[in-house]
């Protein structure tokens, strides 16, 4: 079944206009199909009961959670051209819970007005078609740059910087998520193509951020982030 998000207001499902394009003239769906609707984190079954108009009512909840048990942050530099696209899409299918933009000295993205015209609505899109289709039952969280001095605003019980100047056993990797208790946060946090000044490591040391090495090769940022999600859900989940 189809997965979309919506509302739920008195079981009659809201869904946005794409989404209701979708079910029409992409699915073709007919009055009686069914179709899978998450609001506020919680899955349920709707049928369809009007075409036209479309109306589309909740017959049940379904008891599923695909979520990843603890919330993680992944953190990451711009990159040039559409790879944040990619990242995006990938670190949402790889059970992100917010994804945070950085500005470092090496970006080479440069961003005009912070926060204002930024392509939010676009990467939120990217977001939320791929929460549908991984079947999750959150859009991970997609609002805010931060420049290295603001990076203290984002709030984690573990602070990890990918740091590709360590690069060589993931020991420090392995044990930094291993150390995450229960209901605790994650952060993650990757480097733009140019990699991380010494001083900014420095700077990241301070704010508690541990230096972890993803390996003895030297990733690209778009690989390093996928790399580093995969190794924390594979090892969350390995029960
Ligand atoms: N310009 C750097 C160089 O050539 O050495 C490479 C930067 S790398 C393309 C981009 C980011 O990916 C790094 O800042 C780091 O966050 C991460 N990264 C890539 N390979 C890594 C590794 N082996 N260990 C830790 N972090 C790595």
């Amino acid at each position: 079944m189809q997965r979309y998000f919506g509302r739920i207001v008195d079981k009659h499902v809201i869904l946005e206009e794409d989404d209701i394009f979708h079910i029409v003239k992409v699915m073709r769906c007919k009055i009686g199909d069914k179709i899978e609707v998450v609001s506020d984190g919680r899955l349920y079954e709707a049928e369809i009961k009007s075409i036209k108009p479309v109306m589309i009512d909740v017959i049940g909840l379904i008891k599923e959670d695909h979520e990843l048990p603890n919330q993680i942050i992944l953190i990451c530099a711009l990159l040039k051209g559409d790879k944040l696209d990619y990242v995006i899409q990938k670190a949402t299918e790889l059970g992100v819970s917010e994804i945070v933009f950085a500005l470092t000295n090496r970006t080479i993205v440069k961003v005009k007005k912070l926060d204002k015209d930024f392509k939010f609505e676009r990467y939120r899109r990217i977001a939320k078609e791929a929460s549908e289709q991984s079947k999750r039952l959150r859009i991970p969280t997609i609002n805010r740059i931060v420049t290295l001095d603001r990076v203290k605003e984002v709030k984690a019980d573990i602070k990890l910087v990918a740091y590709e100047n360590v690069s060589g056993t993931t020991k420090s990797f392995l044990e930094g998520i291993k150390s995450l208790e229960k209901g605790k946060k994650l952060a993650i946090l990757i480097g733009p193509e140019g990699g991380f000044e010494n001083d900014e490591i420095a700077f990241l040391e301070d704010l508690g951020y541990k230096c972890v090495s993803l390996g003895k090769r030297i990733l690209r940022a778009e690989t390093a982030s996928i790399y580093a999600l995969s190794v924390i859900g594979s090892y969350l989940e390995r029960k």
